[in-house]
């Protein structure tokens, strides 16, 4: 029984820096390169892992040198990887990413294995799925379906946001959306109406706004200096899961994952910003 699975993407951002962005038909130069480990559902896994929990991934990779990389990041942090599948023939998903001195950033991501997650994926035993929408949307109301039938509590971040089927929502007992993304889905109220226990909206350095069917409850950004906000929405996402699955009250567990996203706002990069159940707990003081 692991505390949180988490069910989602893997990918290797290659990122080039350079003067800046060429037009099209253009060649410049560039100024660096760097490969990250990242997807949204690797990113949550490490999160949740770095939190304290007991963690699987499932999802699928290449058999390509990245897919070897990524499944290596998940070993390094204590991740069940036995359930990321390899797909011959298809590229490990991918983000390239041309970023220039103003810090603009031009990215094309090409799903490669992440669009081949199928519906009918391993879904190990777990007390919290936590899920988000890189992968296709079929597999993610499967799963979602499958475990809420099994009693499981299902988080799921909805990023990138796209309009979702009630019968999604309705697996749903926590559904946890960035301010920009709550729109996209219909609303906090319409996203209640459905069944969805509470709404938890995340609004950066604005905190956090809880919502469930009869209150709204907010929860403050913890004051940081921030460097870099990549990956704050995965710290907060992951830390929630794992604390869900290890008890806390959603007040709690929200407190909790505030600390975790703001502390991953002072570290550049997303892996390597996902902060420790130590840190995290030295944020929030004694309780
Ligand atoms: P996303 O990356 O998905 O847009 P947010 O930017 O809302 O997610 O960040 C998730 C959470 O991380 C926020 O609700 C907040 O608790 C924390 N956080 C993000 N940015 C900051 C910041 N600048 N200062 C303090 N906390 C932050």
């Amino acid at each position: 029984m692991f505390d949180v699975v988490v069910v989602g993407s893997l990918n290797l951002d290659l990122v080039v820096s350079a003067e800046r962005i060429p037009s099209p038909g253009e060649t410049v130069t560039g100024t660096g390169y760097h490969e990250y480990p990242g997807g949204k559902g690797l990113n949550q896994a490490v999160a949740a892992a770095r939190a304290g929990a007991r963690v699987a991934m499932v999802g699928a990779v290449g058999d390509d040198g990245a897919g070897e990389t990524l499944l290596a990041v998940l070993t390094d942090d204590g991740i069940d990887a036995s359930d990321v599948v390899t797909v011959e023939g298809v590229p490990t998903g991918r983000a390239s990413i041309t970023v220039d001195a103003e810090a603009e950033n031009s990215i094309v991501v090409v799903p490669g294995t992440n669009g081949h997650v199928s519906p009918a994926v391993a879904l190990p035993n777990a007390r919290v799925l936590l899920l988000q929408l890189e992968i296709p949307l079929p597999s993610v109301a499967s799963v979602a379906r499958r475990a809420a039938d099994d009693g499981v509590l299902v988080v799921l971040n909805p990023a990138p946001a796209v309009a979702l089927p009630d019968d999604l929502l309705a697996a749903c007992s926590v559904v946890v959306p960035n301010e920009h993304e709550v729109e996209l889905i219909g609303g906090v109220d319409a996203v209640l109406a459905t069944g969805v226990g509470t709404v938890i909206v995340t609004r950066g350095a604005e905190g956090v706004s809880v919502h469930s069917r009869d209150a709204r409850v907010d929860q403050p950004a913890f004051p940081v200096d921030p460097v870099d906000t990549t990956g704050a929405g995965d710290a907060f996402c992951g830390a929630l899961g794992a604390r869900l699955a290890a008890g806390d009250d959603v007040t709690d567990a929200v407190a909790f994952a505030a600390a975790a996203g703001a502390l991953a706002t002072t570290r550049h990069g997303a892996v390597p910003s996902l902060p420790r159940r130590s840190d995290i707990d030295a944020v929030l003081g004694p309780r």
